[in-house]
Order: C-alpha cells, then structure tokens, then sequence
C-alpha cells in the first residue's frame, strides 16, 4: 500500500469526512451544541442515502414463523445446476490451460458484477462510477446472475436496515442453511414484502442502465451466464462443448453463487465482532477470499456507506483494489472512507476487543 502505485491510485479520495459540529452561532451556542451533537456524524458522509442504515426500531412480531411454502421450480434448478458443477469439477483436469483462466477471468468478472456493481455501486451508492465502468458492471452483473441489479438492491438494503428479523431476506437468525441458499428455495416472509415495497429505490428506478438490465433479464442471463462463457473457449481454442459448459458456465457460475451466499451465511456466523459486538455480521478472512473482499462484514454493517466494505483498503479485499485502479483511470470517483478517527471512536465504544488497537 505505501508503494508508489499505491500512492497514485489512493491519492484521489474526495471524500474522508470527518464532520463536528457546523461552525456557526455564539461561542457559547458552541459548546452546548458539541455536548447534544455526536462527536462523528458518521452516516453524513453520504447523506444522500439512508435506505441501508439500520433501523433498531423495526422488531419481529411475536408467534411462530408461517408454514414454509417451497419453490419447487427454484429447488430443482439449483440441484440441477450444482449437480453440473460437480461434474464439472471431475472434468477439470481435461480442459485446456486457456479455459481454465477463461474461467477464473469469469469468475473474477462476475464476482466483480456483484461486489463493485450491485453491491457497493447500486445498494449502497458507497462510491460513483461513469459510463463505461457502469456498463462493464452491469455486463458482469449479468454474467453472475443473481437477480437483476434492482432485486438484488433491494433484498440487500432490507438486509441491512432489518438485519436479523423475519424481514432480513436471508435472516441468518434462521440457520445457516437458510441464510446461505435456503431463502432462494421458499416464498418469502411476509415482513420482507412489506417492509422492501416501502423503501426508497427511486435512485435506481431513475437508473437506465439498471432498469435496461431488469427489463431484459432472462434473455440477457442466458447470454451472458450461459451461452457467452460456453461458446468463447470452443469457439476461439477449440475447447469440447462439454468441458466449456459444466467448467466455464455451471461451476463458474456455481462457485460465485457460493462465495457470495457466504458473506451471508458464514460472515454472519463466524468470526469477531471488533467494531460492533451486539450484532450477528462478523469478520471472516476466509469469506473474503473466496468473495473478492466482502468478508468484513462486521464492518460493513456498522459503516454501510464505506466504498472498501472494509477498514482496510487493499488487504484481501480484489474489490477495493479493482476500484482504486477504476479511480486511477478516471472512471470511479467520490469514493466515500469512514475517518480513521470515527472508526476508533467506534471501535472503543461497541467493539469486542479483538483488535489490538483496541
Ligand atoms: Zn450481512
Ligand atoms: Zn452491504
């Protein structure tokens, strides 16, 4: 990070934003104002969104869950595309040196669809992106097919405003099963239909490209899902269209699926709590290995707003990097940091003391 590349992809943050109290009125005003207003008003640093904030207020009703009502059509999809990618394990060995990096350059593009794009672009507006960035996202998006941009925003800012109750739609209260693959296999809880219609998506529906994207979903997926990723290796190297199917579409697509169903399943199970330890999200190295950087997820609920889903810039997080790099070539700006400050102040306030500068 202190090289000098470093240096010159780091040097343009617009926003580290540290924000006391404004400078106006008497000396005296002043001093009362600082004893009511928090020292860090953390969430201004992207005061234009608060759909991902969490909400305290918003409790379970009492009573037992309703009866789970299965989708059968989503159940036997996704056996049959994780019996695909099984098989597409054993035939690994028999691909050629360029599907196997066409697949991994898949993977880490899809990958990139969901962490850079739907998640930290389109759920919670954590940095700006032009043009050309937002259409390789959207593409790439498309590739790891996981819900159209608008779906998937939504699912996660009710994720984050109702962590943890029956409107959280992958409630990890509820297992890890559940929170990992589960809440895809049955109709959603009735708190997650009501309390998702009422939030506010107005930016993303005032969003072309997002709103292109959803229009034309299902032939778009199977462009870019399927199709795409099994015609390039046997066109352009004359891969079999076997080996291209089950390694480059199913188990490609498969193992994305996985390592982000597990920032929701494992990173909300596993791991320490150093900046909040009264609630369930956890940091999960691990995790962020296999899900190209959104492993701190303890973080990442306390400070939704962070453009890094981190404390940390660089330090296992591909997606923080790949954004840093987009910021160097002008296409990716306002990347918005919690202050080194605010996050101490945090740290010390509701941490677990698992860090060591705590
Ligand atoms: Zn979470
Ligand atoms: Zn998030």
């Amino acid at each position: 990070m202190d090289t000098k590349l470093g240096r010159l992809i780091s040097g343009s943050y617009s926003t580290s934003t540290t924000i006391t109290a404004p400078p106006s009125g008497s000396l005296q005003n002043e001093r009362e104002k600082q004893k009511t207003v928090p020292l860090y008003l953390e969430e201004d640093i992207r005061p234009e969104m608060k759909e991902d904030i969490h909400d305290p207020s918003y409790q379970d009703e009492e009573g037992p869950l309703p009866k789970l009502e299965y989708v059968w059509r989503n159940i036997i999809l996704m056996a049959l595309l994780h019996l695909g990618a099984l098989y597409g394990i054993i035939l690994i060995p028999s691909c050629k040196v360029y599907t196997w990096i066409f697949a991994i350059l898949c993977y880490y593009g899809s990958g990139l669809g969901i962490t850079a794009g739907a998640h930290r672009l389109w759920s919670h507006r954590s940095y700006k992106a032009r043009l050309p960035l937002r259409l390789f996202l959207i593409l790439a998006n498309t590739m790891a097919f996981q819900n159209d941009v608008y779906e998937w925003s939504r699912d996660h800012r009710a994720h984050h405003k109702f962590t943890e109750t029956n409107a959280d739609p992958h409630n990890s209260r509820r297992g890890f099963f559940f929170s990992h693959v589960g809440w895809l296999l049955v109709r959603k809880h009735p708190a997650v239909k009501e309390k998702g219609s009422k939030l506010d998506m107005s930016d993303l529906e005032a969003d072309k490209l997002v709103m292109f994207q959803r229009k034309y979903y299902v032939p778009s997926i199977l462009l870019m899902c399927f199709i795409l990723p099994t015609l390039v290796p046997w066109y352009y190297w004359g891969e079999t269209f076997v080996n291209s199917l089950y390694v480059s579409a199913f188990l490609r697509y498969a193992v994305v699926l996985n390592c982000t169903w597990l920032v929701n399943s494992a990173a909300h199970i596993y791991g320490y709590r150093p900046y909040d330890k009264n609630i369930e999200p956890r940091e999960n190295v691990l995790v962020s290995v296999g899900a190209v950087g959104e492993g701190f997820h303890n973080y990442h609920h306390v400070f939704p707003y962070d453009y890094s889903a981190s404390e940390y810039r660089w330090y296992v997080n591909f997606t923080t990097f790949f954004i840093d790099c987009m910021a160097a070539l002008g296409l990716a700006y306002d990347r918005k940091k919690v202050s080194k400050a605010a996050v101490l102040a945090r740290i010390k306030r509701t941490g677990d003391r698992s860090l060591k500068s705590s």
